[in-house]
């Protein structure tokens, strides 16, 4: 994949919008099953009753487990046990911080970065005033609202879909959307930056930097191991490959990952960076570190800007 950054915006990149059908789009399957399987354990981490209709409605996975009881090794599968389980824990940790950021900062603004098959519109008790920006690109989204309409699903907080390549000029896109940039934003980038080349985390998270009133939230999930490949032969890569095709290595940005926590840090956000086996801890369920981990280098990163004198919307 080859790119280039033209004034905030990541431009010339060969990866092509073929919807959830293929490419990094079939992630967004990948996830939607994992929520599926999360929403029928006994016991749950995370609720989405709209997960099994993606995986069912999308020829590329209408075959695969919606149930851990249709996997015949159970949590012994390194993909439909453990890598599911870690989605549904990234999942409940997600909608927490969510819920607790809009809560907390008074901000009713909301941005889903690559927001794929999320339903968090749909799912999660948003406070009155609530606007969630669904950003991915159109295919992806045309796919989400034929399911959703399909379920005749009603939106628990107003939602703007945003159908955009966050290659592209997506500010303009997103402010077009009525995106309010004076105002506090809780922005969500999950399941997204490694996807991306460096060039592109490094401008999206200027972008969110400079687009982020005073009070503002981001959440995001990176992959930080130095080698990608190191764990090439690891049971999750082997196995996801092996029974859904799926090459997350072959979709993964290989070069070396910026430190977007510092280039936050230095613009004065205050961030917390979390493994997510210290939320495994947390929960008392979820994975654990094992050998040969693919998981060893995910973290999940919070960021806050500080209020300042001159955000221009405060919480009320
Ligand atoms: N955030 C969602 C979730 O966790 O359910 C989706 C995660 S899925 C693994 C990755 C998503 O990023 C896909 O929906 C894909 O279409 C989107 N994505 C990848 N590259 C993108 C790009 N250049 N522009 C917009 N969306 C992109």
């Amino acid at each position: 994949m080859s790119t280039h950054v033209d004034g905030g915006n990541v431009v010339g990149t060969t990866q092509h919008d073929t919807g959830v059908a293929s490419g990094v789009g079939t992630t967004a399957l990948l996830v939607a099953a994992a929520r599926a399987i999360e929403t029928h354990r006994h016991d749950s981490l995370a609720q989405d009753a709209f997960a099994e209709h993606f995986v069912r409605a999308a020829p590329a996975s209408a075959g695969w487990p919606t149930r851990l009881e249709h996997v015949p090794d159970g949590d012994a599968n390194p993909l439909w046990g453990r890598f599911a389980r870690y989605f549904g824990l990234r999942t409940r940790v997600l909608d927490d911080y969510l819920l607790t950021s809009v809560r907390a900062t008074g901000a009713r603004q909301i941005v889903l970065l690559g927001a794929g098959l999320d339903t968090r519109a749909f799912r999660l008790d948003w406070p009155p005033g609530s606007v969630v920006h669904e950003i991915d690109r159109a295919e992806v989204l045309a796919f989400k609202h034929e399911v959703l309409d399909t379920l005749q699903a009603t939106a628990r907080a107003a939602r703007v879909p945003v159908p955009v390549d966050l290659r592209a000029d997506w500010v303009t896109a997103l402010t077009d959307s009525g995106f309010d940039p004076g105002a506090p934003t809780v922005w969500l980038a999950e399941g997204l930056l490694f996807y991306l080349p460096a060039a592109a985390e490094t401008s999206l998270i200027a972008t969110v930097n400079r687009l982020s009133a005073g009070g503002s939230a981001l959440a995001y999930e990176v992959k930080l191991e130095p080698d990608l490949m190191a764990h090439r032969d690891s049971p999750l890569y082997i196995s996801t490959n092996a029974q859904i095709g799926i090459d997350l290595l072959d979709l993964f940005a290989k070069e070396p990952r910026p430190d977007s926590a510092a280039a936050l840090t230095d613009k004065g956000w205050s961030t917390s960076t979390y493994t997510p086996f210290d939320f495994t801890h947390r929960h008392g369920r979820g994975p654990l570190p094992e050998a040969n981990d693919a998981l060893a280098g995910n973290r999940w990163v919070f960021a806050q800007k500080p209020s300042g004198p001159t955000s221009p919307s405060r919480p009320r």
